[in-house]
């Protein structure tokens, strides 16, 4: 299989740098091609700006990103480093972001390779939009056929993103990654792969983690994707709202089909500080 590792972590001896090395190690190994973008080491540029179109400053007027983006795509006058990008995730079958968190989100780096990347006409505006139909995206698209996995370092413990710690939910944090930036464009999305207090970890946690990671990578046809409802599945009526029939809770897991997976179940154990790092799902408890 073809990997591509979007990997945005700008010190190399990070613990990010040894488990993505670790990964790239063992996919090679067992027979796989990896394409890694490391973003730093690239200096990709993280802006969106005119630039991004060969002969932007002549684009006349203020600037509408969307639809520059939509004529150069089509025009053939994107940036060579965009096209360059496009051209990976074409290759690919299986895509991996993988980051630090940081405030809550992506670093800027790779939001930028997202926001530059994900041309319209490439990731977005695809199919008509308008009546009934709303473009295909949400599980269709460009990248369809494609599986996408979050891989990601935390500083925080793992009760504070279970079902009740103070920072929220992991899957609301990953809400704009996983069904924004992998499914929207089509991929396929499997459960991230999520390391928690990890500025604790001693030799033999980093050594689990590490394994973890090679073994979700490995595996990552085999595994089921989470059940994200597609756009254009039936579940959603003819302005894409949630038909009634599927529930009327709020929040994110409600675009989920049953079984709903919930990738951070931990919800602490008061007086008890050990260092946590992989942490329980639903699928676990499904198991058991
Ligand atoms: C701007 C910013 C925003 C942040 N926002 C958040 C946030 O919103 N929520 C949150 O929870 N955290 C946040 N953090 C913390 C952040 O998530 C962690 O610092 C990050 O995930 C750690 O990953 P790392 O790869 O940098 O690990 P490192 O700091 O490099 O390493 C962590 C540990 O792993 C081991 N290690 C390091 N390198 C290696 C190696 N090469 N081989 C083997 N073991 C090694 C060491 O024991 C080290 O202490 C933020 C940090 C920053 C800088």
């Amino acid at each position: 299989m073809k990997y591509l590792i979007v990997y945005a972590h700008p010190e190399p001896a990070s613990l990010s740098g040894h488990l993505r090395d670790r990964a790239v190690e063992a996919l090679t190994e067992a027979g796989h091609e990896v394409i890694v973008s490391d973003l730093y080491a690239m200096k990709w540029k993280a802006v969106a700006d005119r630039d991004d179109f060969l002969g932007g400053q002549a684009v006349e007027g203020p600037l509408d990103y969307t639809r520059a983006s939509r004529d150069a795509f089509v025009e053939g006058m994107q940036a060579p480093d965009v096209v360059e990008e496009q051209r990976k995730l074409l290759w690919a079958d299986v895509v991996v972001l993988q980051f630090p968190l940081w405030w809550y989100g992506m670093p800027a780096i790779l939001k930028g390779w997202v926001d530059r990347v994900y041309a319209y006409g490439f990731a977005y505006g695809i199919g008509p939009h308008g009546g009934g139909f709303w473009g295909k995206r949400f599980g269709e698209g460009t990248l369809e056929g494609r599986r996408g996995m979050v891989a990601m370092t935390v500083g925080g413990r793992m009760a504070h993103y279970g079902p009740r710690g103070v920072n929220g939910t992991m899957d609301d944090l990953l809400w704009p990654v996983q069904h924004g930036v992998l499914f929207y464009p089509g991929f396929a999305v499997v459960p991230p792969a999520v390391y928690y207090e990890v500025g604790r970890a001693d030799a033999a946690a980093v050594e689990t983690m590490a394994q973890d990671y090679v073994r979700r990578l490995l595996t990552v046809q085999e595994v089921d994707p989470i059940p994200l409802r597609a756009q254009n599945g039936g579940d959603y009526n003819d302005v894409q709202v949630l038909r009634a029939e599927h529930g009327e809770a709020a929040g994110h897991a409600l675009h989920q089909r049953d079984p709903v997976y919930v990738s951070n179940t931990w919800l602490g154990i008061e007086g008890d500080y050990t260092p946590r790092h992989i942490a329980p799902t639903s699928r676990d408890a499904l198991e058991e």
